[in-house]
């Protein structure tokens, strides 16, 4: 029974998630959704959050947009830190991003996250530009 039910609550905000987009429904309901799957993720999944993180590359730009998914959070100062940062700061700011679909939140939002995970087969939108080959000096 809890097997299947965190099954159906992995599963159902994706899945849900791009149907809403597809309908071209609320910004706010797919970010509401996303705010679930890290709540989730965080308290039943923590295995996968701590592989995802070790995958993840790139920085924090600071942006403060994951702040702002859905509601502005309270704790935003207007700096864009975060005032409880290192205090009560709930364990889905620290381990946003978890994966390309919180990546895909931002996105919605007309910003990039600063970070990217390299190893997503799919994820070749969300890897910042390869930079040139460095011209040979003849
Ligand atoms: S969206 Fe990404 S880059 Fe911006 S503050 Fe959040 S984690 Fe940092
Ligand atoms: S608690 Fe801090 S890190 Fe989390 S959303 Fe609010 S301002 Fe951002």
């Amino acid at each position: 029974m809890f097997v299947l039910a965190r099954q159906i609550a992995a599963s159902i905000p994706a899945g849900l998630g791009r149907v809403v987009s597809g309908l071209g429904q609320s910004q706010a309901l797919v970010h509401l959704i996303g705010k679930l799957r890290r709540l989730y993720l965080v308290t039943f999944r923590r295995r996968y959050v701590r592989r995802q993180i070790a995958l993840r590359a790139g920085l924090c730009r600071q942006c403060g947009r994951c702040c702002a998914l859905c509601f502005t959070c309270p704790a935003l100062a207007t700096d864009r830190s975060c005032l409880i940062y290192g205090k009560w700061r709930p364990r889905s700011c620290v381990a946003f991003p978890i994966d390309r679909r919180d990546l895909d939140d931002v996105r919605l939002t007309g910003g990039a996250c600063g970070y990217y995970f390299p190893d997503a087969q799919d994820d070749q939108q969300t890897a910042p530009p390869e930079q040139p080959e460095p011209a040979e000096s003849r």
